[in-house]
């Protein structure tokens, strides 16, 4: 069967293997080292695997940031960049690929997805504003209550259940909105904004009839709407699987029809289509207008925004190649695989299964590890040592103290596994799964962790923690006599 000149394969008896329509032609070597060093390396990044150090880790599945393998197209592109501080060629390019794959008209290039974060929040929010989202991302609520705005998630109720088969959880329930406009009033309320495929609730997509409801609401208040696309691709896939009225749209239809409803789209290519760079795009000359001074402040002048011009050709590669389904849906493929069977083993693990990584329950993995003992953060240094696979803990470590200094509970404790396209395989994929099914097996084992050294602003980047008690060599003492000298 074709679809938009991808070729859908459909298996005979094993109807979950995803299947990768591309070849390897370049690779890094790997080691997977014993276990009494892995639990030496996590004692020295202080339990927190945002400080390891990659010698020491076997699967790196921190991030999809800056780490989804590259196309041969992406890397020949590099080489034909136009070195020019202003006017660059390379830049045109980009810029015509923005225009063509999200409709737009204006764009801003800025470093990476936070830069724009700053310019549209410095250039929109004022003190006392509050901004409406389906869910918030680290960086994004840093920088909005930087400039003195409160971030409101408004998503519908069935978003935080871990056990759903609700096929848009990042949607923005209209009712929550209706009422916050009647709580502060139109005028304190910038913009509302969308995430696409939702990071840190799982990577869950919402839909475009979400959408447009919620835009019906905002275009009656004057309200403008902000698309974080930096995960666009894959929602615009999901939209495509799960939302019948576009069963048959491509998927360069789709990501126009959610860029129309957008009045501002920001977005870090590091995800949606290279390793580097970010971008702001808009339909209107206006708000272009407002925020491009301020790019040469913070990033550099209009045709390279603080990215390489090689980057530059790579991210306009990426742009067309996000529009490919065989691209874009091999990373929820390998996730909807991995959550599939850790649920058959009875893990908990969020469902649907959604884009850049499986997402662990740990609150449901460890139940015996209070909250403010960080069970995100104890699963991810648990799993370390057991696999030698990296998570990134996605939960109250990386969350906030309040104004008395207790922990701000989050509302999800979850182990993030991120599958960034194209880079591990099937058999990997597989080993992780098994050694996720052995720490089930020994999870009483597991203990919780505390900080010893805590930055006050995004703490769960530098902040080193250690365990409440001297669990982590009882585990490894446990790994060595079920797998004797095997790594
Ligand atoms: C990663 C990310 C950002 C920030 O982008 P960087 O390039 O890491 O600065 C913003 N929003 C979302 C949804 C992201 O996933």
């Amino acid at each position: 069967m074709k679809q938009n000149g991808a070729t859908k394969v459909t298996f005979y008896h094993s109807p979950q293997i995803p299947l990768e329509l591309h070849k390897v032609r370049i690779v890094q070597k790997l080691h997977l080292k014993p276990v009494d060093e892995r639990v030496e390396a996590i004692k020295k990044g202080g339990f927190n695997t945002f400080l390891l150090n990659t010698e020491d880790i076997f699967l790196d599945m921190l991030t999809d940031s800056g780490t989804n393998a590259m196309s041969d197209n992406q890397l020949s592109s590099m080489m034909h960049a136009d070195d020019a501080y202003a006017g660059s060629q390379s830049y045109y390019r980009l810029e015509k690929a923005v225009q063509e794959i999200f409709g737009t008209r204006y764009f801003l290039p800025v470093h990476q997805g936070r830069a724009a974060e700053n310019i549209i929040s410095q250039v929109f929010i004022k003190k006392g504003d509050v901004i409406p989202m389906n869910y918030h991302f680290t960086t994004t609520k840093a920088h909005m209550e930087l400039n003195g705005g409160a971030v409101h998630e408004i998503f519908a109720d069935e978003a935080l259940k871990i056990k759903s088969t609700h096929p848009f959880k990042g949607n923005i329930d209209a009712e929550k909105f209706n009422s916050l406009i009647n709580q502060y009033g139109a005028e304190k309320i910038p913009f509302v904004r969308f995430e696409a495929s939702t990071n840190l609730i799982g990577g869950q997509p919402f839909s475009l009839a979400n959408m447009k409801m919620v835009k019906s609401i905002a275009d009656a208040h004057n309200i403008m709407i902000v698309l974080d696309a930096s995960l666009i691709g894959e929602n615009a896939w999901f939209i495509k699987q799960r939302e019948p009225e576009y069963a048959n749209a491509t998927i360069k239809d789709i990501l126009n029809e959610m860029c129309s409803l957008a009045d501002i789209i920001y977005f870090s290519s590091r995800k949606l289509s290279s390793t580097r760079g970010g971008g702001i795009c808009t339909h209107s000359k206006d708000l272009y207008l407002k925020m491009r001074d301020l790019i040469p402040l913070y990033e550099g002048f209009l045709t390279y925004g603080g990215i390489s011009v090689r980057e530059i050709e790579a991210m306009a590669v990426g742009f067309y190649e996000t529009t490919d389904e065989t691209v874009i849906n091999q990373s929820p493929s390998f996730v909807a695989y991995a959550v599939d069977e850790l649920d058959k083993l009875g893990i908990p693990v969020i469902t649907p299964a959604g884009a850049l990584g499986c997402h662990v329950d740990a609150m449901g993995f460890l139940p015996h590890i209070p909250q403010a003992e960080y069970p995100a953060g104890a699963l991810a240094a648990a799993l370390f040592i057991a696999s030698g696979c990296r998570g990134m803990e996605r939960g109250t470590i990386s969350s906030v103290r309040d104004e008395n200094g207790d922990d701000l509970l989050a509302d999800m404790e979850l182990l993030r596994l991120a599958f960034p396209r194209r880079v591990f395989t099937l058999s990997q994929t597989m080993f992780l799964i098994d050694r996720i099914k052995w720490l089930f097996d020994n999870r009483d084992l597991v203990g919780g962790l505390r900080f010893v050294e805590e930055p006050p602003v995004l703490r769960f980047f530098m902040g080193r923690l250690e365990p409440v008690s001297d669990w982590p060599e009882k585990l490894a003492e446990k790994f060595k006599s079920d797998f004797g000298d095997s790594l």
